[in-house]
């Protein structure tokens, strides 16, 4: 129930607002790590973050992890930025950096030393797993768990004059070896490496663990509601461990709440799968439009509204679950269906020859932008003697019901007229080349023309004023279901991407730009996509218009 999990972290923030738990403004933040593009996963999480700010009148800030310096880059930087300020328009938060706490992370390190909670251990990271011990077996203490202050304070001093080589020394906290939480097993909390970060450059080469630094950077910014996923759950006793434990911080209001990962079914979701697909090559980068990515889905014509909708409906909860994709495209046609304008575009064309129509002659209909939003008005199309149709839309041994056209039979051109299919011409192979029909000057759209029905209107577009498009279709990536991650690459889709040349649109095409979103009426929503040249305008296909989901 959608309506019931929206509540679960507002409940908790409601019951909080009662007891008077914080005196300032409610805080969220977004914090991804910058090594890789976002997916909609992260939307997921920067939308839920930021609505719950702007429902509680709070704050919501941008907050880069970026605490280990070698999977980092800016590039990353910028495209996660560009990213959270297309799906939230009317932020006005902060952008903040894990790196520039890193000389308080230091100093709160010293206090930890200060407070026999932490040591310099000589362990290598094999024996330190070793000694860890698992889950029904306790860990057992390291041999340099009992150094003095001053000890672990020269050694810890050391580690950060870059005396030692990576690996060769780590700081700990000294919690408990046997409790029944691995996490509190004297976890690392400080490595030594030797590597430039994006921020800091060569300052150091000591770096914080996520673990030690994540509840330290909320608590530096104030947040209120450190809102992660679900594997962090376990790592909560240590996140109040470092802040109970550190003096400016024991009175943080900081609350750590997990919510359950989005995953969506025929959809490949984690950096790491992703990155293999771009780098093997299965798919044309980090923005193919069948990629889950914020910046596919940008491209392929997702809007922001529709995964802002999206996530509202699928709400938040604790229970791990697969959602349906089909609710993703529902909220995009949802979204799309009375903004944008409807055209008719040709994808797999036949032409049609009207006998009796003057060989000259334009006329111009008019045809409306979108029959269920008026406002958007009309326009005027041209009409003369040969227009394209679909392919499909004519048969010449049709099975019953088909109400397209066939020999003998009369339907009507959306806008125009109506039209009777006389005749038809083959190639030596037996394929259909054009069709010859008549028109009835009687039957044009609009004149009320009430004489005689047909029951098939076809889509066309005049064929000397028509624009050649290349339209590419998108299917999903993964057919299926219950895919296994480890030969996730031999279960791809092969045909996820249908590249249709020789497609045919209207005139009034020719002015638009980049990003321009239509319904091609019958085939689905189209975004203009970046690859279009002055001689070849490209469309995507966004979704199609029938709806598996409801
Ligand atoms: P991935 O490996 O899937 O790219 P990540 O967790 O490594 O994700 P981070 O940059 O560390 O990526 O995550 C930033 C934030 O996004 C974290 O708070 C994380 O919990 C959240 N997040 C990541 N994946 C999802 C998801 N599938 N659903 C919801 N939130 C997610
Ligand atoms: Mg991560
Ligand atoms: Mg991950």
């Amino acid at each position: 129930n959608n309506r019931e999990s929206v509540n679960f972290i507002q409940k908790i923030i409601n019951e909080d607002n009662i007891k008077g738990t914080y005196d300032s403004r409610i805080c969220t933040r977004f914090p991804p790590e910058p090594n890789g593009y976002l997916h909609v996963g992260h939307a997921k999480s920067i939308c839920l973050n930021y609505n719950i700010a702007k429902k509680n009148n709070g704050t919501f800030n941008l907050r880069f992890d970026d605490t280990n310096p070698s999977k980092e880059d800016d590039s990353f930087v910028e495209s996660i930025i560009k990213d959270v300020k297309w799906l939230c328009p009317e932020w006005e938060g902060k952008i903040l950096y894990a790196s520039n706490y890193f000389d308080k992370m230091y100093q709160y390190a010293i206090e930890l030393i200060k407070k026999g909670l932490a040591f310099v251990d000589d362990l290598s990271a094999d024996e330190i797993r070793e000694y860890r011990g698992t889950l029904t077996e306790p860990g057992k203490e390291s041999p340099h768990r009992n150094r003095t202050v001053e000890e672990n304070l020269d050694l810890f001093d050391k580690m950060k004059t870059g005396l030692y080589k990576n690996g060769e020394k780590v700081l700990r906290a000294k919690i408990d070896m046997s409790s029944p939480n691995i996490n509190m097993r004297d976890p690392v909390i400080y490595r030594i490496l030797k590597e430039s970060h994006h921020n800091t450059g060569d300052k150091w080469c000591i770096y914080p663990m996520y673990d030690f630094a994540h509840p330290i950077e909320d608590a530096i910014e104030g947040i209120t509601h450190s809102i992660c996923t679900l594997e962090f759950e376990d790592h909560r006793p240590f996140y109040d461990w470092i802040l109970s434990n550190l003096d400016d911080f024991k009175k943080a209001p900081t609350k750590q709440i997990e919510f359950a990962k989005l995953y969506l079914t025929k959809t490949m979701m984690g950096k790491r799968y992703l990155k293999r697909m771009v780098e093997e090559g299965y798919v044309d980068g980090w923005d193919d439009p069948r990629m889950p990515t914020v910046t596919a889905l940008r491209r392929r014509g997702y809007t922001p509204e529709a995964i802002n909708n999206f996530c509202e409906a699928i709400g938040v909860s604790k229970a791990q679950s697969v959602v349906d994709i089909g609710m993703l495209e529902h909220a995009i046609r949802d979204d799309l269906s009375f903004k944008v304008p409807r055209t008719m575009a040709v994808l797999d064309p036949i032409k049609v020859v009207i006998t009796n129509y003057p060989d000259d002659k334009v006329e111009y209909v008019e045809a409306e932008n979108n029959a269920d939003n008026p406002e958007m008005g009309t326009r005027m199309i041209p009409f003369s003697k040969e227009v394209y149709i679909e392919r499909e839309d004519f048969m010449e041994n049709p099975p019953k019901k088909y109400y397209r056209l066939f020999p003998g039979n009369e339907v009507r051109l959306r806008n125009a007229y109506f039209v009777k299919c006389e005749d038809f011409v083959k190639d030596e192979n037996g394929n259909v080349l054009e069709i010859h029909c008549t028109y009835d000057p009687e039957t044009k759209s609009g004149t009320g023309f009430k004489g005689r029905k047909v029951k098939g209107t076809l889509h066309w577009v005049s064929a000397k004023h028509s624009i050649d498009a290349e339209v590419r279709l998108y299917d999903y990536m993964m057919n299926d279901e219950d895919y296994d991650k480890s030969n996730f690459l031999e279960k791809l889709n092969p045909n996820s991407k249908v590249v249709l040349k020789n497609c045919k649109v209207e005139p009034t095409m020719a002015d638009k730009n980049v990003g321009d979103r239509f319904q091609f009426m019958r085939h689905g929503y189209f975004i203009i996509d970046k690859d279009s040249t002055k001689d070849n305008i490209v469309f995507n296909r966004i979704v199609s218009l029938k709806s598996s989901y409801k």
